[in-house]
């Protein structure tokens, strides 16, 4: 379960059961007067435990540990303050943070789905996602005295290694990668992954998070990596990725911009049923709860950046948002749309 995959530096696979992202990598690097563990999985026993025997086979000491974690999500965030030794760090970035704390003052379901409510997303499906949502029930509690906020640039030194902060909004507001410079290895965290497409949703407070994102991508693409260390499944060609994610979107927003032109007046919740998905499910109306809000949530960032460039507007009906393409574009103009 545990593999070392560079000098001093292993990866835990934790379970993550039920979930189609299957495990959580998490990192962790042996110093001489401290350890660093980067991401931790789920707040939930099944991850706890995977954890916890990974930390054992590496004769890991809590009192050491200091905890990194690449982005708020709960499968990498949720147990950070279970892991993190009483008097140590842990490291996440300032934007991510607070968010964090900004979500657990916020409790009504009302308010944090307004987004999803104005799109046509039925409320009792967000009321029953709320309840069950991972992202929602197994996060860490509360803030804890031990966070310490990281910004872009900023050095955290781990064993023999200096990890230089990237900070690379996006997949999450203040989503981060690090990066070794001198052994050219980067923690990608969700930014990247390999054999999955990072999810890339809309988030409260931005206009265009799939805009951001592909700035980031480009921002980091030439830099040299020879070792891609992802948060989930296994590592991969760093720069040939980040093309083939590039061009992936490109299809994503041609595939929605097809689909407003061609069903003018229509809710970000019905697109979402018409656009492609990598799912086992007959159709729209049997994806499971959880997967549409992903969807909806998915389908909303492309529309957001469509909005932004002028390719689509909408207008309010009966409190919803409907979808109109701004003229009738021929599927050759769309290519020019990641430039
Ligand atoms: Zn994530």
């Amino acid at each position: 379960m545990v593999e070392e995959v560079y000098r001093n530096i292993y990866r835990i696979g934790v379970v993550l059961p039920g979930n189609p992202l299957r495990k959580l990598n998490s990192y962790f690097i042996r110093g001489e007067q401290s350890d660093l563990l980067i991401d931790t999985g789920f707040r939930r026993p099944a991850c706890q435990e995977a954890l916890e025997a990974g930390l054992q086979e590496l004769g890991s000491d809590p009192a050491r540990r200091d905890v990194l974690i690449t982005h708020l999500h709960s499968d990498h965030s949720g147990m950070a303050d279970l892991f993190a030794g009483p008097d140590r760090r842990i490291y996440m970035s300032d934007v991510d943070m607070g968010i964090l704390k900004r979500f657990q003052l916020q409790k009504d379901p009302q308010v944090l789905h307004q987004r999803f409510i104005d799109e046509g997303f039925p409320l009792d499906l967000l009321k029953e996602i709320h309840r069950t949502n991972p992202a929602i029930t197994e996060k860490m509690p509360e803030a804890d005295p031990r966070l310490y906020a990281i910004n872009d640039g900023d050095k955290i030194q781990a064993g023999s290694y200096t990890l230089e902060t990237l900070l690379v909004p996006g997949h999450t507001p203040g989503n981060t990668m690090f990066y070794i410079r001198k052994e050219q290895i980067m923690f990608t965290g969700d930014h990247i992954l390999f054999d999955i497409t990072p999810n890339i949703t809309h988030w409260r407070g931005l206009s265009d998070s799939l805009g951001d994102y592909l700035d980031q991508l480009r921002r980091v693409r030439d830099l040299p990596v020879k070792l891609a260390l992802p948060g989930h499944r296994k590592p991969g060609n760093y720069r040939e990725r980040i093309d083939s994610l590039l061009e992936h979107h490109k299809k994503r927003l041609s595939n929605a911009l097809t689909i407003v032109q061609d069903n003018p007046g229509m809710t970000a919740y019905e697109i979402a049923g018409i656009m492609r998905w990598k799912i086992r499910a007959a159709d729209w109306s049997s994806f499971p709860v959880i997967q549409k809000w992903f969807a909806v949530g998915e389908c909303l960032s492309h529309l957001d950046y469509l909005k932004e460039r002028g390719y689509v507007k909408y207008e309010i009906v009966d409190g919803v948002k409907k979808y109109y393409s701004t003229k009738m574009y021929p599927i050759a103009d769309i290519s020019g749309i990641l430039r």
